[in-house]
């Protein structure tokens, strides 16, 4: 009699302790890791080979099951989109993440989403769904400049927390993120600045915060249309326009220029040096290029700083847009999602105010 007492009581105690963890479950976060490829899931022969390995290796179970921590601040599933290197991404690659996350972020189970991208061409697909995806819930991107075989691999710490941000409501409605080496930073201002340092990802004008130990710490929203305010939707975009950046030096051409609107560029963005600058002899090969329906959109190869409107160039008279502080990358991004969307030049430069 007393003996069944007992085992009644452990039965209670352990049924008490599985409610108590089914509701732990159920009151945790759901994030949906969207892997990509990149250095993240990067591979390299020895535990020295901190730069020299082969990025795109390993699937999004094993990454996920490679960080037990990541279920005491989630609950986390994983896909793999793609499994590629980042330089080799394409408007399609683009196009088909979006629609992906579009879709994640209208299931009411996921509470946010984390894509884990390489890092060359990081901000650039962090900005696209900033501008296509119309939703408040946390959307983080997250790479690293380690592959996880190397020592001091800085992959795993930047996905656990970018899972604790992307699982975090204080996160809801601040655009989409892109969370590295303790900082979080926002997809339209961040930028890589070095290809061998973990300290990569600079924002011109700060991070929105940081996060620390698991714990996010705000400091600033952004004054930018993003996902909710966003005039953008992939849900009505077929597919980006064509747009090809040209980089200016001393000694310039017009050889590019002329390749990428013969090759049916709807807009060139013109990477050039310090304000966005254009060479004497280039002044009239743009214009012509404007009159045949190429835009003609200035930005600068210069890391910081912005393009000012009509100065260097007389961009009124000439029709010609400035990308304002986004540099070439994020300008092709924005010409391409705003042409697409049937964009004129005068709200193209609205655009590159606005966004
Ligand atoms: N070039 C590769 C990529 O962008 C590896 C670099 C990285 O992820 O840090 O995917």
């Amino acid at each position: 009699m007393l003996g069944r007492l007992n085992i009644g009581k452990h039965l209670a105690a352990a049924a008490l302790v599985l409610a108590s963890q089914l509701a732990t479950a159920a009151d945790r976060a759901h994030v949906v890791v969207l892997a990509t490829g990149g250095t993240i899931a990067g591979a390299g022969a020895e535990a020295a080979n901190s730069a020299t390995y082969q990025a795109a290796k390993v699937p999004v179970d094993k990454l996920i099951a490679g960080i037990p921590e990541l279920a005491k601040v989630a609950d986390v599933s994983g896909e793999q989109v793609f499994q590629i290197a980042s330089e080799s991404f394409t408007n399609n690659n683009l196009m088909a993440l979006g629609r992906r996350v579009s879709a994640l972020v209208k299931d009411s189970k996921v509470d946010g989403i984390v894509i884990t991208h390489g890092t060359d061409t990081l901000e650039e697909t962090a900005f696209f769904l900033n501008l296509v995806i119309h939703s408040d819930k946390p959307i983080v991107v997250v790479g690293s400049m380690r592959p996880g075989t190397a020592i001091s691999a800085d992959g795993a710490l930047n996905l656990l927390d970018a899972v604790t941000v992307a699982a975090n409501p204080q996160a809801r409605g601040r655009g989409v993120m892109v969370v590295m080496n303790d900082q979080i930073d926002a997809a339209r201002d961040v930028s890589k600045t070095i290809n061998i340092k973990t300290n990569a990802f600079v924002s011109q004008w700060g991070a929105l915060g940081m996060i620390v130990e698991g714990k996010s710490y705000w400091f600033r929203k952004i004054d930018k249309k993003h996902t909710l305010t966003s005039d953008f939707d992939i849900d009505r975009l077929k597919e980006l326009a064509p747009v090809e950046i040209a980089y200016s030096y001393g000694n310039v051409s017009k050889t590019a220029y002329e390749a990428f609107a013969a090759s049916g560029a709807k807009a060139i963005i013109h990477a050039g040096t310090g304000n966005g600058s254009v060479a004497d002899r280039m002044v009239p090969v743009l214009r012509g290029l404007q009159d045949k329906g190429v835009q003609i959109i200035r930005s600068a190869r210069v890391w910081g700083g912005f393009v000012l409107r009509n100065a260097e160039q007389p961009d009124d008279k000439y029709g010609w847009i400035v990308a304002h502080d986004l540099n070439p990358q994020k300008a092709r991004i924005l010409a391409a999602v705003a042409i697409a969307s049937g964009y004129d030049a005068a709200a193209l430069q609205k655009a590159f105010w606005e966004y």
